[in-house]
């Protein structure tokens, strides 16, 4: 039987029956362990690492240098919490065991409570890790591919009877006007949004993908994606990609391209394939279809970052997952869109990484 890499770990591993014996002060304790590390804390003003002193009263620490006060959740998305942080631990848990993403509706089934509590919780740690990205450019060999999501067009409800003019016409499907139709009609459709995805191979270091990085564009053109491999890859790197017209100068910007023609083979005998980006976009529709049912194009960059993460640590254990998670999530700093988000805070705009030309 082949040993699967979820199966190798030889650790206990963190399940949430552990999570949710904990008590609060305990719960405390591990997200502090988990974000600065065993007996140290790390001051948000000064960033001295140190031993504070312990306020145990206040469940706070007070800075041996700069006096500052501070608890585990200053400058996190979670400061001003309501909730304990037993519940809180837990909704960090299970944010990172969901593979495919988590509903806020089965998170108010784990930690009770109303749902916009849930629901609130949840996005801003899909914020965080979407300020938390790593500005360091790919390199290597990096695949690069577009995935198109949400704004579907509705099938109408009536069927149209057939007509006997009908049966000695060419079939709708396989006319010529049909394909103009639908061609013509769907980059324009205003909630159809491209996730474009850049996944660095792995290389010599191990099997399949490493890093990634999504970004949202509103079409697969040429402008959108040479300003996006520009700012996100090193010059002379290996870019694989399909055959689409968008992605024919990165010869002439100065990297390696290696294309595979999708109408012919889905891998070249030379093994040029997009694997692991259609293997970002399997998680990214199944969480599509299966959990969240619509992605808006206003959050859908923080839904693509949620699944980059999922991507880059598929094959850690659950407690190097969850480090990783609260790691991301407290350097990211406090909350912008979903502070008071109850009160009438709103993002006002949708966020893409690229500026669209089209
Ligand atoms: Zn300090």
């Amino acid at each position: 039987m082949p040993a699967y890499f979820w199966l190798r770990s030889q650790s206990t591993p963190l399940t949430l029956d552990i999570v949710s014996a904990m008590d609060d002060e305990e719960a405390r304790l591990f997200l502090a362990e988990m974000r600065w590390g065993k007996g140290r804390q790390i001051c948000p003003d000064c960033g001295v690492v140190d031993q504070h002193h312990t306020i145990r009263t206040r469940k706070q620490w007070r800075c041996k240098h700069c006096g500052r006060t501070f608890s585990v959740t200053t400058g996190t998305p979670f400061a001003d919490h309501k909730i304990g942080y037993r519940k809180l631990l837990m909704a960090i848990f299970s944010f990172a065991i969901n593979q495919k993403g988590l509903a806020a509706l089965t998170l108010r089934r784990i930690i009770g409570g109303q749902y916009r509590t849930s629901f609130t919780l949840l996005q801003k740690i899909r914020e965080a890790l979407m300020l938390s990205v790593s500005t360091e450019k790919l390199s290597g060999v990096i695949e690069i591919d577009g995935g198109h999501f949400s704004g579907k067009k509705r099938k109408g409800r009536k069927k149209k009877k057939a007509t006997p003019a009908d049966k000695t016409q060419v079939p709708d499907k396989y006319s010529q006007h049909r394909t103009k139709t639908r061609a013509s009609a769907f980059p324009f459709h205003p909630n159809r949004r491209i996730v474009i995805v850049m996944r660095e191979m792995l290389g010599e270091k191990g099997k399949g993908a490493g890093r990634t990085v999504t970004a949202i564009c509103r079409s697969e053109n040429g402008a959108d994606i040479e300003s996006l491999v520009q700012s996100w890859v090193r010059k002379s790197s290996t870019i694989r990609s399909d055959e689409l017209p968008a992605y024919g100068n990165l010869k002439l910007m100065g990297y390696l391209h290696d294309v595979v023609n999708h109408s012919e083979e889905f891998s070249t005998d030379e093994g040029i394939n997009q694997n692991q980006a259609e293997s970002f976009f399997s998680r990214m529709r199944r969480s599509c279809i299966g959990i969240y049912h619509r992605i808006t194009p206003k959050y859908m960059l923080d839904y693509s970052c949620e699944m980059a993460w999922r991507e880059d640590y598929r094959k850690a254990d659950t407690q190097e997952q969850v480090k990783s998670l609260l790691r991301r999530v407290c350097s990211s700093g406090i909350s912008i869109d979903w502070v008071n988000y109850c009160r009438g805070n709103k993002r006002k705009a949708e966020l893409l990484f690229q500026a669209s030309t089209s």
